[in-house]
Order: structure tokens, then C-alpha cells, then sequence
């Protein structure tokens, strides 16, 4: 049976490479038919950050991410938050002092900053390792009376891993393959403290363990740890899960990991939601908050990094990707051999154009919701079925809902003022001639498409002569305020006649014969 678990540390909100990571465990226990686990790594009380666990939770409610068990749902290896958990850490970091996998530290934070500083002088930098660790005020060194008399009085200590000598670490990856690290070159990393709370290494471990957790998808900033990790699961004589090492989420332009200066800088969120910052009170973006459906979000990161393999057309060289995908399709397509290796960037146009797909598969009774409550919001009362027709044909134009009044506003309110630079480039001497002409027509030919479409375009404009374009842009810039919208003649049709007529009067009236423009 497959377990995997998301265990984020709750220290601020969730950058979307989290997402992404808790997106891949969840894909692969669906498709596994395995269990999914959401568990809080706070052992690092000086970075807790209240509201993070909430924020959390939420954040995957609205994405859809659904968790079997957790500190929410609970479930028969709780309690799934490590502080609640505390208890359980020390006769597990005792079992690897007897067996000599860990020893007693002393070192003041003090007495390692000089060492540091000693280090740096020479060019070098210090880890507590191997071939340091002699050197320092620990258990391997010590008689074992003194460590015995400091542990009573209460003198604080850590608990270090103890790595072997010289030795070839080698985690399997199954995105990677085999990663080789010599202990050398590694850490006697801290495992548990003095106070009673174990390290994110150590917890992490016991919990993987007793929550028997069968792989291990993170983020590659952890595969640094993973030949720790490894060497503890030897240490205790556990079965290690299978470990998958996700690539980096990296900027734009592809130089470095992808952080939320880049957002802020480009315009995006890198949060799954708006986060106030309790401390500093600064607000974060968020995609929901910015309008972005949740499907699109899903979708597009699950091709963050992954894909799902060729389809039909493609070839090697150019591969042909399915794009859009459901959770369901996704959990059924998904695969770790097709993970990639290399670092993905983050693209903006292709969540906008993400976004905007997904924008077009709403269903017409939800796009005319949005629009119906901000039309109401600007204080119009409109016909339902008037909003749902507006709605309809304006949707393909929209990505955002917030987009809705601006795109549509013209049908719930004649414009008040005329975007200068169409009228200097569009409304020509002799316009309001030409609009007082199309009023009488409008007013006297039959209210309907193609008897509109015979006066006006064939026999007023063409058979004058006329030019098409300069006519009906001003029309445009009439009853709309700019030179943007959809067909001219369907717009009429919809406003109504009155309303058209009022509005090409009041345009000429405004802007006159325009002879005062440059
Ligand atoms: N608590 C770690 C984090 O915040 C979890 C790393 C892991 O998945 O092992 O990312």
C-alpha cells in the first residue's frame, strides 16, 4: 500500500513549489490507490509562524488537493503535528546513542562561532564532521564521568549524528538514479536538543517510520539531506522508503530558484493565497485572490516539471504534450519516470493562458453570476437573461472575472467620455454628419441585422463611397467610448435603438466636429 505525505513546516505561507510537491504525492497516491498525508514539521519553534498551518489547509481545500490523513482529518498514526508528537522523539535519539550512531555535544553557540571565524581566516569553512569533530567539546572526547556530571547538572547539549569515517553514502533516487556522497563531505548534523525537541532530521525520520510512509517526494533542496537520512534508517535498522527529489521551481528567465521578490517583480503570485504577514503586516498575492481558477493553477503547475509523455503526432524531437488536464486525467497520466531532472521555469503566459482555457470551460449560468454581481455591484439593475447574453458573447474574451465589467460594461452603461487617441485618430471632419446620417437611418430602416447591415454598410457607405473602417470605428467610439468590442451591428441590436440613437447623439454633441483637436 502506498503512503506518501506532504510535510510542510509551518513557518509563513506556501510558496507554490510546495504546491507543486503536495500535487505530486497526491497524483501518485490516487493513482496508486495509496493514502495521502498531510503532516506539520513545527519541532523549530523560533520559526513558527501562526496562521501557517491554517493557511495550509486552505490553500488545498481550494485547490483540491484532498488529504487521507493529517492534522485535519486525523487518521490511526496521529497526532500528525510533530509538537504534538514531542514525547515520542527521545527513546528513539537514546537507541542511537547506544548504538553509537550519535553522541553528546557541548559547544557553546559561542565556541562555534570562533571556530567559524578561525576557519574563515583561512580561507576555509568549518562543518562539524568526521574529521572536525575530535577537535570539539563533545562525548567523543570527553571522559565519560565529565559528560555524565555536565548531562546532571544540566548543562545544555545536542545530540549529533555520528556518520561514519570515509564512507560512500548512496541514496536511490528514482528521478535521479544513484546519488553517491562521501560522509567526508557531510555534517554531524544536530538530531535533537537539550529541551526535549528533536531536529526536522530526526523527527522527520521517526515519523516516515511509524507513519510508514513508501516514498518520499520533495523538493531537490532536500537531497542534501537525503544521505543522513539514509544513513538513519540503516542507523535504526528500518526499511528506508523510496525517495523521488522534484526539480527546482525557477525563475522566468531560468537563472536561480523561482522566489517571491520575482513575483512581486513581475507581476505574479508565488503564494496559492493572499497572506498577511502577522509580524510585518505585509500582504502577499495569491492566485485566488488575483482571480485564477483553481483547475488552472493544478494544471499548470503539474507541467511544472512534468509531462505526460508524447502523444499521437509528436515525435522525438518534437514532442506533442497533452496540456489540459483534469485532476482525474492527471492522476491517471501521472508518472515519476516522467519527472524531469532539469530545473522547470515558471512561465506567466502560460498561466494566463492556462487561466483563460479554463475560463472558457465555466458554464454560461456561472461567467453571467460574476457578471450580474458586479454589474449590481455598480449600482445597475439589468434584466438576468439581458446579463446572461452579454455574458455569452463577451466570456471568450475574458481570463479573469474581474476582467467582466471592464470588457462589458458599454452594454449596462452609455460611455460618459471618449478615449482621446481613438477620437484624434478615428473621428475625421465631417464626422458628425456622417453619425446624424446613421441615426435617421437607424431610426427609420427596420430594427433588424441585415436590413441594418443593407443601410448602413452597403448602400450609406459603400454606395457613398465612404470609407468603412473610418465610419464605423467612429460608430464604435459613439456608442462604446473606445474602439474595442464585439460585432457593431449585433452591439445595436442588443442595446436597442433608443439607446443607440441617444448614445450617437450625445457622442456628436460631446465631441463636435473635433476641429479643435491637434
Ligand atoms: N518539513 C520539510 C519542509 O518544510 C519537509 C521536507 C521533507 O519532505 O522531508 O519542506
Amino acid at each position: 500500500m502506498v503512503r506518501v505525505r506532504f510535510a510542510p513546516s509551518p513557518t509563513g505561507p506556501l510558496h507554490i513549489g510546495g504546491v507543486r510537491t503536495a500535487l505530486y504525492n497526491y497524483l501518485f497516491a490516487r493513482q496508486q490507490g495509496g493514502k495521502m498525508i498531510l503532516r506539520i514539521e513545527d519541532t523549530d519553534q523560533t520559526r513558527f509562524v501562526p496562521g501557517a498551518e491554517q493557511y495550509i489547509i486552505e490553500a488545498f481545500q481550494w485547490l483540491g488537493i484532498e488529504f487521507d490523513e493529517g492534522v485535519h482529518e486525523g487518521g490511526p498514526y496521529g497526532p500528525y503535528r510533530q509538537s504534538d508528537r514531542k514525547a515520542l522523539y527521545r527513546q528513539y535519539a537514546d537507541q542511537l546513542l547506544e548504538g553509537g550512531w550519535a553522541y553528546y555535544a557541548f559547544d557553546r553557540p559561542e565556541a562555534l562561532d570562533a571556530k567559524r571565524k578561525e576557519y574563515e581566516a583561512e580561507k576555509k569553512t568549518f562543518q562539524y564532521d568526521c574529521t572536525t569533530r575530535q577537535q570539539m567539546d563533545n562525548s567523543l572526547v570527553l571522559p565519560a564521568e565529565e559528560v555524565q556530571r555536565r548531562i546532571e547538572s544540566g548543562e545544555p547539549y545536542v545530540l549529533r549524528f555520528k556518520f561514519p569515517e570515509n564512507t560512500d553514502i548512496t541514496v536511490h533516487d528514482l528521478i535521479r538514479g544513484d546519488v553517491t556522497m562521501n560522509s567526508r563531505l557531510l555534517d554531524d548534523k544536530v538530531l535533537f536538543k537539550s529541551d526535549g525537541m528533536p531536529t526536522y532530521h530526526l523527527a522527520n525520520i521517526v515519523d516516515d517510520h511509524l507513519m510508514e510512509i513508501t516514498h518520499v517526494i520533495r523538493g531537490e533542496e532536500w537531497l542534501p539531506s537525503a544521505p543522513l537520512h539514509v544513513m538513519l534508517y540503516e542507523a535504526f535498522g528500518w526499511q528506508a522508503p523510496q525517495f523521488a527529489h522534484l526539480p527546482l521551481l525557477l525563475k522566468p528567465e531560468g537563472n536561480g530558484k523561482l522566489s517571491k521578490r520575482d513575483g512581486d517583480r513581475l507581476g505574479f503570485p508565488v503564494f496559492p493565497l493572499e497572506w498577511h504577514d502577522p509580524k510585518s503586516g505585509e500582504v502577499s498575492s495569491g492566485y485566488r485572490e488575483q482571480g485564477y481558477l483553481p483547475q488552472a493553477v493544478v494544471n499548470m503547475l503539474a507541467l511544472l516539471g512534468w509531462n505526460p509523455g508524447k502523444r499521437e503526432g509528436g515525435n522525438g524531437a518534437n514532442p506533442v504534450f497533452q496540456e489540459m488536464m483534469t485532476m482525474e486525467e492527471l492522476i491517471r497520466l501521472f508518472s515519476i519516470e516522467h519527472i524531469s531532472k532539469n530545473g522547470a521555469r515558471f512561465n506567466l503566459d502560460k498561466a494566463r493562458w492556462f487561466q483563460h482555457e479554463y475560463f472558457q470551460q465555466l458554464g454560461d449560468v456561472q461567467v453571467a453570476e460574476m457578471l450580474g454581481a458586479q454589474v449590481r455591484e455598480h449600482g445597475i439593475e439589468a434584466d438576468a437573461e439581458y446579463v446572461a447574453r452579454v455574458a455569452g458573447m463577451m466570456k471568450e474574451r475574458i481570463t479573469f472575472p474581474s476582467e467582466l465589467w471592464d470588457t462589458c460594461c458599454y452594454f449596462f452603461q452609455a460611455p460618459t467620455e471618449y478615449n482621446e487617441k481613438d477620437v484624434a485618430k478615428r473621428w475625421q471632419p465631417g464626422m458628425p454628419e456622417h453619425m446624424r446620417r446613421i441615426v435617421e437611418i437607424l431610426d427609420t430602416v427596420p430594427f433588424e441585422y441585415d436590413a441594418l447591415h443593407k443601410a448602413i454598410l452597403e448602400d450609406y457607405i459603400k454606395a457613398g463611397g465612404l470609407n468603412t473602417g473610418a465610419i464605423m470605428n467612429s460608430l464604435r467610439l459613439a456608442v462604446v467610448g473606445r474602439t474595442v468590442g464585439p460585432d457593431m451591428l449585433t452591439l445595436i441590436l442588443m442595446l436597442g435603438k433608443e439607446e443607440t440613437i441617444g448614445r450617437v447623439e450625445r457622442a456628436v454633441e460631446k465631441i463636435g466636429e473635433g476641429s479643435e483637436r491637434e
